[in-house]
């Protein structure tokens, strides 16, 4: 492996000490102390620092500038993901800026770009995924979710699955079948739904977390306008794989798994085995230090990825492909450590304390609720956005030029 030797750019200081600046001023007290104590947040309180980020254009800083970003280079992206990790900030949120909002302006019309884009760069609205469905997962192209046209609109019928926070969407991006006969890549279309409209019902799957984060969503004779697709009529399979690069780009969130890394450093030095802190223990102290070489050569190739985005408008399949699978098995990696380091204690696991208001008697340490939340549900980092076999086929095809 070799190292990189970056030149010190003093204007990321500076804008690094406007981020904390920033956060210090206008985090709300109330969230930040949720997330210091790993508890979930109410959409409201998500959505209100988001339009706070969105005041200032931060939502959507890595965008080009013509499409109302502020063009930032990647080194600038990720100084700002940390220093939001470093304030006890939320993680940003990907769905609009990452996937929908990329998509909207590289492939969509003016009107659809007057529409969507102010609400994602301002932070102002909620946007879900509705790719997979019961039988279309990694063979996605096999979906069969329909839209047949009925004057200028499509009527949607059929069922997406695993839907992350459906519940709180204002808009679905979805796949949809539109052509019944033609070869299955060749016969989807991307569009995108007002979650309001009538016929879309949404229910609930609890996880293994006990929270209710994913869903079931439902289509019985939806109306969608014609308006309302992206592109060309059966070409959505090539926006649906832009936007699953840039997916799994933002799949791993550096500071979020850097605040894990520093988490478990402050766990270690909490637990005391055998009359001495685990901080002296070479065995864990040796396995932090690899996990903190693997996050700094996740972050080298998540610059390697945004400069590639910058340059031709999306990162290569393949290497999303490769930081997905790298950062994922870090983060898991991380999380099991986390696990390790609470012993007997992460075989509790004390769901309530994740909610607000509650005050019951902590089994172990203030943080084990978090860990072992965050070490359950990230399990399906390795599934979600593309599961680890699928990426490693993707690698193994463009490394064999196939
Ligand atoms: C927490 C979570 C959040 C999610 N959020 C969303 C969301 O917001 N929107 C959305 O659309 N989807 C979402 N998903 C769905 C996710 O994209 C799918 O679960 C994923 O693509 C895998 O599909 P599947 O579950 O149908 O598994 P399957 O495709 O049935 O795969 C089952 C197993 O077979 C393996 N496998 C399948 N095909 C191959 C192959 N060709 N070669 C080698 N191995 C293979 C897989 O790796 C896996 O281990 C989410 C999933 C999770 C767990």
């Amino acid at each position: 492996m070799f190292i990189r030797t970056v030149e010190h750019d003093t204007s990321l200081d500076k804008f690094r000490a406007e981020v904390r600046d920033f956060c210090e001023r206008e985090l709300p007290s109330v969230i930040r102390e949720k997330q210091k104590r790993g508890q979930h947040l109410e959409k409201h309180e998500y959505i209100s620092w988001l339009q706070r980020l969105g005041s200032r254009g931060w939502n959507t800083g890595k965008w080009p500038k013509e499409h109302g970003g502020l063009g930032w280079e990647p080194a600038q992206f990720l100084a700002f993901q940390e220093e939001l990790g470093r304030a006890g900030a939320p993680p940003l949120m990907s769905f609009g800026p990452t996937m929908a909002g990329p998509v909207i302006y590289t492939f969509g019309n003016e009107a659809q770009k007057r529409q969507h884009l102010p609400g994602i760069i301002k932070g102002d609205l909620w946007w879900c995924q509705g790719y997979s469905e019961p039988g279309a997962g990694s063979d996605l192209a096999a979906l069969k979710t329909r839209a047949d046209r009925d004057g200028d609109d499509y009527i949607v019928n059929g069922q997406k699955i695993w839907t992350s926070t459906a519940h709180w969407a204002d808009w679905m991006f979805a796949l949809v079948r539109t052509d019944q006969t033609a070869k299955k890549q060749e016969g989807i279309s991307f569009i995108l739904i007002d979650m309001k409209t009538p016929g879309i019902t949404v229910r609930p799957i609890i996880g293994i977390t006990l929270g209710h984060h994913l869903n079931e969503v439902f289509f019985d004779n939806v109306r969608v306008p014609i308006a309302n697709r992206i592109g060309e009529e059966n070409k959505g399979w090539t926006y649906a794989k832009f936007l699953l690069a840039n997916e799994r780009v933002g799949n791993v969130d550096v500071a979020k798994v850097e605040g894990n890394i520093e988490q478990i450093r402050q766990l270690m030095a909490e637990t005391r085995e055998a009359g001495k802190p685990l901080s002296d223990d070479p065995t864990f102290n040796r396995r932090l230090a690899e996990l903190e070489v693997g996050l700094a050569t996740v972050k080298a190739l998540m610059a390697d990825q945004l400069a590639a985005a910058r340059l031709s408008g999306a990162p290569s399949l393949m290497g999303a492909a490769a930081l997905k699978l790298r950062g994922t098995e870090l983060q898991q990696g991380i999380l099991q450590t986390g696990l390790d380091v609470l012993g007997r204690h992460g075989m509790v696991y004390q769901s309530d304390a994740l909610h607000a208001g509650w005050n019951g008697e902590m089994i172990g340490p203030e943080s084990s609720a978090d860990v072992i939340y965050e070490h359950l549900y990230r399990r399906a980092a390795t599934i979600y956005g593309g599961s680890s076999e699928v990426q490693k086929n993707i690698i193994a095809k463009g490394a064999l030029g196939l």
